[in-house]
């Protein structure tokens, strides 16, 4: 079968979702048998978001292959139970960067290089290469911003050509759009998304599909006004009402026959949805029996999307556990030895969050400290383990002012560092570890325990390391060394063996966990969290078990 190709849009404003709707709609037609994957197609000018500020742009998303992401792969990934690469994610940087480098390289023998065809040209490869690379079914494409901007115009043209060199039955174009509710008028208006598909009309894109974003249920008068002014059937006008989870739209969308009409249109050859799982894992967090809090400290935690994986991945974890997880985002800059019990003292567990640069590490460090002395489950990620390890240093093994060179690069001892490797690689500017490294575990940990086998793989976003000169003195005082990357011999995992659940790793596992397959650590966690709140403690066995 040729892959069909979905072009998704969006109008009227950003921030209606259509990354959820895109992930939404590629759960339904897994569980319909498909073989499907989603692309975003980011109109921005950087090539990609890695050097964005979490304040711009969110959580960096990392895949696999080391690829720094849009945050909706990972949408992409939890709801698909799917594994992402570079090629799931294009930007108008790299669009131009690639075209320029072939005029550079003289590979358009002298012609005068433009937008039409040439940029249309490599945006339509990229999609068309991900369409081929595992021959799906089924391609999403997630079209970012909003219909009428300038920066989404090539990206619409080159939609409108595909359209027609892959044949119009093997695509189709959603339009996802917005109908707002007046309350002076007390009606639903229809007029901004008749605006919005006449834009993209004129763009020679009409929409197969509408798919409308509404605070409250659209009646049969306002479908049918939709469809006539927007040139559609009346089954083709879609509604998505506001949800109290993510996780529930897949359930919404399929009550509104969303999957039903795209197979139809695209005659996808495909069997009845198997959605039991995916109820069973939104019933949990509807109604789960426990509720629990959890301090979750970094530097930006105004603006909730810098975190979403750990968010969505506290989620997972907190289903397993029959368990509903409120998160308490506290700003690290606030935090002081003196004030960390009035901020703490109320949660049953901590975790200290991924960052880069030295704002927020004194209320880091401190966090650290209260959880470790208090026997609060603790888990540290990434900076979050990095911090973890000069507490550690300074309260545990002695060594004083102990740091990492992030912070500090004349600290007498620097327990975080850049590998020796490392520095030769800064010359040439690629300085990060990124995507997906081997991790050997120890036996006895919590963490073999948690994941049930020797070898895993986790994906890293980070320059510096633990210092392996001062390893053995850390683990002379009584720092467990969990897990270590062979090839490298590099800690990835450290624990704290008289404590009830102390882990940091160097890694993020947040990337990897999916509703169908939470991560065994935040599971682990979160279980460790919940026996803190009953007055519990559990031992490595029992959280074994709770796995599998
Ligand atoms: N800033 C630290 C490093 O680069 C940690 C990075 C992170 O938390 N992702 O090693």
């Amino acid at each position: 079968m040729a892959t069909k190709y979905i072009f998704i849009t969006g109008g009227v404003t950003s921030s209606l979702g259509k990354g959820i709707i895109c992930a939404s709609l590629g759960r339904l037609l897994v569980a319909r048998g498909l073989r499907v994957t989603i692309q975003k197609l980011d109109p921005y000018i950087n090539v990609d978001p890695g050097t964005m500020n979490p304040y711009e742009h969110g959580e960096v998303y990392v895949t696999d292959d080391g690829a720094e992401t849009d945050l909706d792969l990972g949408h992409y990934e939890r709801f698909l139970g799917i594994r992402t690469s570079q090629q799931n994610n294009v930007t108008t940087g790299r669009v131009y960067y690639d075209v320029i480098t072939k005029e550079r390289h003289g590979e358009y023998l002298g012609k005068t290089v433009q937008v039409i065809p040439h940029i249309t040209d490599e945006i339509k490869s990229h999609v068309l290469n991900l369409g081929e690379s595992e021959n799906f079914d089924v391609v999403i494409v997630e079209v970012g911003g909003t219909v009428g901007d300038i920066e989404s115009l090539p990206y619409i043209e080159a939609m409108r050509q595909l359209r027609y060199e892959v044949g119009r039955k093997n695509t189709l174009s959603i339009h996802l759009t917005l109908v707002p509710y007046l309350a002076a008028a007390g009606e639903l208006k229809t007029k901004p998304t008749q605006h919005s598909v006449k834009t993209l009309s004129e763009s020679g894109m009409s929409p197969d599909l509408l798919v409308c974003r509404s605070e409250y249920q659209l009646d049969e008068s306002i479908r049918k006004k939709i469809a006539l002014f927007c040139n559609v059937e009346y089954e083709d006008v879609v509604a998505s009402l506001d949800a109290e989870s993510i996780y529930e739209v897949p359930l919404l969308m399929q009550a509104e026959g969303l999957d039903s009409r795209v197979i139809d249109k695209l005659n996808l050859p495909a069997k009845n949805a198997d959605l039991k799982k995916w109820k069973g894992f939104v019933d949990k967090i509807k109604n789960p029996s426990h509720e629990i809090s959890i301090a979750l400290v970094g530097k930006y935690v105004e603006h909730h999307d810098a975190y979403k994986s750990i968010a969505e991945a506290l989620i997972h974890g907190g289903a397993m556990n029959d368990t509903r997880v409120n998160i308490k985002w506290i700003q690290s800059d606030f935090i002081t030895a003196d004030n960390v019990e009035q901020r703490l003292g109320q949660v049953s567990s901590i975790l200290v969050a991924p960052g880069f640069g030295g704002r927020g590490i004194g209320g880091k460090l401190a966090a650290v400290k209260f959880a470790r002395e208090n026997g609060i489950p603790f888990f540290g990620i990434c900076l979050g383990m990095q911090c973890a390890v000069i507490e550690f240093a300074r309260n545990c093994a002695g060594l004083e002012n102990a740091n990492s060179t992030e912070f500090d690069d004349k600290c007498k001892y620097p327990v975080i560092d850049f590998m020796p490797d490392q520095r030769k690689i800064e010359n040439k500017g690629g300085t990060m570890r990124l995507g997906k490294y081997d991790c050997k575990l120890t036996g006895g940990t919590k963490a073999i325990a948690a994941y049930g086998q020797e070898m895993i793989d986790e994906r890293h976003r980070h320059r510096f390391e633990v210092n392996n000169e001062w390893r053995e003195k850390l683990f002379d005082n009584g720092l467990m060394i969990a897990g270590v990357n062979p090839e490298r011999d590099l800690v990835e995992i450290i624990e704290i063996e008289d404590h009830p659940w102390f882990v940091g790793v160097q890694f993020h596992p947040e990337l990897k966990s999916t509703v169908n397959e939470p991560h065994p650590l935040f599971v682990s966690f979160v279980e460790a969290a919940l026996a803190k709140s009953q007055g519990k403690s559990v031992t490595s066995e029992e959280s074994k078990e709770a796995v599998s």
